[in-house]
């Protein structure tokens, strides 16, 4: 199951895990992903969904490593990992991961 959201989708998780019986889930990111460059940036974003709102919490967890880097794309390249770290604390959490 591949989900380039965050767990807004708790519906799709609930019906991969407890229907379809699906036993691994693989949360992946990618380098240069223009969401996360976005949700670095301290301009508006209009109406901020809660994907890109999870990201500047990560951004916000990790501000001290992240901002060491010397090169922007380092920078975003960095924080695309670790909210990927971050997201598969926020799955196993649930309860549809914890029940299954
Ligand atoms: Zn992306």
């Amino acid at each position: 199951m591949v989900v380039h959201t965050d767990l807004n989708m708790l519906s799709v998780l609930q019906y991969a895990v407890e229907v379809l019986k699906v036993k691994h889930i693989i949360v992946c990111g990618h380098y240069g992903c223009g969401g996360v460059k976005a949700a670095m940036t301290r301009k508006s974003l209009g109406l901020i969904n809660k994907w890109l709102r999870n990201i500047k919490d990560v951004y916000r967890f990790h501000k001290e490593e992240i901002d060491g880097i010397n090169e922007e794309s380092g920078r975003v390249n960095r924080l695309i990992e670790l909210n990927v770290v971050e997201q598969v604390m926020n799955l196993a959490k649930t309860s549809i991961i914890q029940t299954a």
